[in-house]
């Protein structure tokens, strides 16, 4: 063999165990800081939970945490077989000697190949679901909701994804070498196209969307979406009931295709003072264009990505360390797509600080149009509690993790505080 494909494989080996050890290694760090928080509510904690409720979310924490280990293990022993026992080479030989080289068959073999690595991660999901969520007495979806969602996502992700790889195979075969340009500004139009047609076409297929009920929360909710000139048509509620009792709130679109939507099991768990806060927090995600900026930190990434490929698929050894023919493009997609995850996983508490800057302005916008944090700090306390978060991450943990900032950073942030109180941290990662 080739000693550059010896080396290479070697490399791809050292990147694959390299995240997972980094994965099992965090996980553990966490188990053990949530163990040595588990004996009794820490003091900071005191006036937000009580003890039996405190004791649910270190079981819960812990629950998670077991399986997000094996989830790993098996992941990275899966990606191993997939990439090094010759499979794919041989499943890719037979797709073309069956259908044929064109693009529509090139694109029908990559859809494929997506749709089958996806299935061993079912059994995973489904213990999640109707095991462990069940358990905690979060869990209200149905057997039948659970597979109608999944099948219903194959068939957008055919819809959607099937036809963008035929243009980008397309887009290869007519402009030669500039084609990762092109398959770029491609792939950024179409993202944009889905930012405006999700809210609107996608979602409702999941989901149930509402105008805010009559009341007098609405009249309030109204009235700070005219204070932050904000359309107020645009607030909806979903039917989040339907599959679980996590409660939860989110932004998305832009311009004139923004939605805010709030799940019915927020406004269940919310006083009215803390719903508006929570909606001061996400028209403050609007009115600092933090969808936007994301999008385009997340066309760089793209554009380094498509960059990568099209270099990639000039090298002999990329295709030969993984027993492919060098040539097509499709093994060049293909290898990328499985492999970027182990190169990407060492940006991910950049990409989280990023995310996390945000929602602490979004929390200073609330703060500050609803004239106090009280109603927020409020809010944040009761999702953190309803949600059985984990109180106490190891703060190496969350930073890696952590699109949110925890409990008591955002608390800290919205009183001007700067002292540390113990080094204690609190999680929100499910919260608004
Ligand atoms: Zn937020």
């Amino acid at each position: 063999m080739n000693p550059v494909v010896t080396i290479v494989s070697w490399i791809v080996l050292g990147l694959v165990l390299a995240k997972c050890a980094a994965q099992l290694w965090l996980d553990h760090l966490n188990r053990q800081y949530v163990l040595a928080h588990a004996g009794s509510v820490p003091p900071v904690f005191k006036e937000i939970i009580d003890e039996p409720t405190y004791a649910k979310s270190v079981e819960y924490t812990l629950a998670k945490n077991r399986l997000s280990q094996i989830e790993t293990a098996y992941n990275a022993v899966l990606l191993l077989v997939v990439i090094f026992s010759g499979l794919l080479p041989w499943c890719y030989q037979v797709s073309t000697n069956w259908l044929g080289p064109s693009v529509w068959a090139v694109a029908a073999f990559l859809f494929a190949i997506g749709a089958v690595l996806a299935l061993p991660g079912l059994p995973l999901e489904w213990y999640h679901q109707f095991r462990l969520e069940e358990r905690f007495g979060f869990n209200t979806t149905t057997q039948k909701l659970w597979w109608l969602d999944r099948l219903k996502g194959l068939l957008l992700g055919l819809a959607l994804g099937y036809p963008l790889l035929v243009l980008v195979l397309k887009l290869v075969e007519w402009t030669d070498g500039g084609w990762w340009l092109w398959a770029w500004g491609t792939l950024l139009g179409f993202q944009l196209i889905m930012l405006v047609l999700a809210p609107v076409l996608i979602l409702p297929l999941f989901n149930r969307f509402a105008p805010l009920p009559e009341g007098s929360r609405r009249e309030r909710l109204f009235k700070l979406a005219a204070r932050t000139r904000f359309h107020a048509r645009s607030i909806q509620v979903m039917d989040g009931s339907k599959r679980s009792r996590h409660s939860n709130a989110f932004f998305t679109g832009f311009g004139g295709f923004r939605k805010i939507v709030l799940f019915d099991t927020l406004i269940q768990q919310l006083a009215e003072p803390e719903l508006e806060a929570v909606l001061a927090h996400e028209i403050g995600h609007f009115k600092k264009k933090h969808i936007t900026k994301t999008l385009l930190l997340s066309a760089l990434g793209s554009l380094a990505g498509f960059y990568i490929i099209s270099l990639l698929a000039k090298q002999e050894w990329f295709y030969r360390a993984f027993g492919f023919t060098p040539g097509p493009i499709a093994p060049a997609l293909l290898l990328f797509g499985l492999l970027s995850g182990v190169v990407t996983f060492w940006f991910s508490p950049l990409a989280h600080w990023w995310s996390r800057r945000h929602e602490f302005q979004a929390d200073a916008f609330a703060a500050e149009v609803m004239n106090e944090p009280g109603p927020l700090i409020g809010a944040l306390r009761k999702l953190n509690e309803k949600n059985l978060s984990n109180l106490t991450p190891h703060p190496a943990y969350s930073r890696f993790y952590y699109s949110h900032p925890t409990l008591l950073e955002r608390e800290r942030a919205l009183q001007g505080e700067n002292g540390s109180r113990r080094g204690e941290k609190a999680e929100a990662d499910r919260a608004i």
